[in-house]
């Protein structure tokens, strides 16, 4: 049987009631988070809960909430279902209540919940590269916060997908911020940028750990906006994602990227993801 976390339980899908009135459901007034199961082990875990943490603070979301308790029960999720490589989806609403705009009592609680999927690493599109389409980035100005409103992301990937690309290239007047729901980044002369993490992007924990171990060996990242132009003219391009992982752009609308073959500096990234994974979860 497929186990479901609901609150701090884990029951049968059939067994989980969720309200008509849920904020979640009728504002998307809520925040999750996916995290990535290799070798039957939770990647990243604390750093994805500790963001949910400060996804929940950034939008008032204060009832206390025991972060470590959750962590045992999605451990316990993966183990029960017999999950070895997938992902978790979880999320966090601000709970029931009439329907009203602003915030129920305080005393209201959340409503948790979450379940497993299986899900193969994406191989071959890592090692051939994927499609990408530019549209402008209409999303509101707090997308440092993993909120369950996700319109704006929704209907770029849409966009994208209308024009056979695997993610949009989100812009705001020529400045490139990120992806529907990846972080990107433009190689040129071997330096890798990509934009800072400020309230226009949501900070990814690829991206943490991706720049982090980028940096331990030496290669050269900025964070700093680059334009449409600056893209045209790069030499790599890449995106990361908790499921896409280091995932190479090799086209952006009718234009190859370069030569249209996956660049050095991106297979080192894939590289060095590839190894934090085989340490943290012993694949
Ligand atoms: N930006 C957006 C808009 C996203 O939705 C995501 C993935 N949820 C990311 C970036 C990448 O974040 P992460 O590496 O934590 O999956």
């Amino acid at each position: 049987m497929t186990l479901y976390l609901w609150n701090d339980q884990l029951v049968d899908k059939n067994q989980i009631k969720i309200d008509i009135e849920d904020r979640g459901y009728q504002f998307g007034d809520g925040v999750y988070e996916v995290v990535k199961v290799y070798n039957g082990a939770l990647f990243t875990a604390k750093e994805h809960l500790t963001r949910l943490g400060q996804s929940m603070q950034k939008i008032g979301m204060e009832t206390p909430f025991d972060l470590s308790n959750l962590h045992r029960l999605l451990e316990e999720l993966v183990e029960k279902n017999g999950l070895q490589d997938g992902m978790i989806y979880l999320q966090v609403t601000r709970g029931t209540h009439a329907r009203q705009h602003w915030f129920p009592p305080a005393d209201t609680p959340v409503v948790v919940t979450g379940y497993t999927k299986e899900m193969p690493r994406p191989a071959s599109l890592m090692e051939k590269g994927v499609k990408a389409h530019i549209t402008d980035d209409i999303r509101w100005l707090r997308c440092d916060i993993k909120s369950l409103n996700l319109l704006g992301n929704v209907l770029a990937k849409q966009e994208a997908t209308k024009h056979d690309a695997f993610e949009a290239v989100l812009h705001r007047d020529g400045t490139v911020t990120e992806g529907s729901s990846s972080n990107l980044y433009m190689v040129k002369n071997d330096v890798i940028y990509t934009h800072p993490a400020t309230n226009l992007i949501l900070n990814g924990i690829t991206r943490q750990v991706l720049l982090a171990v980028c940096r331990k060996a030496g290669l050269t990242v900025v964070e700093k906006p680059f334009t449409l132009d600056e893209l045209r003219l790069a030499d790599e391009c890449f995106l990361t994602s908790t499921t896409s992982e280091v995932m190479p752009i090799v086209q952006i609308d009718n234009d190859l990227v370069s030569s249209g073959e996956v660049g050095p500096i991106t297979r080192k990234c894939q590289s060095l993801f590839t190894s934090l994974i085989e340490q943290s979860c012993l694949v």
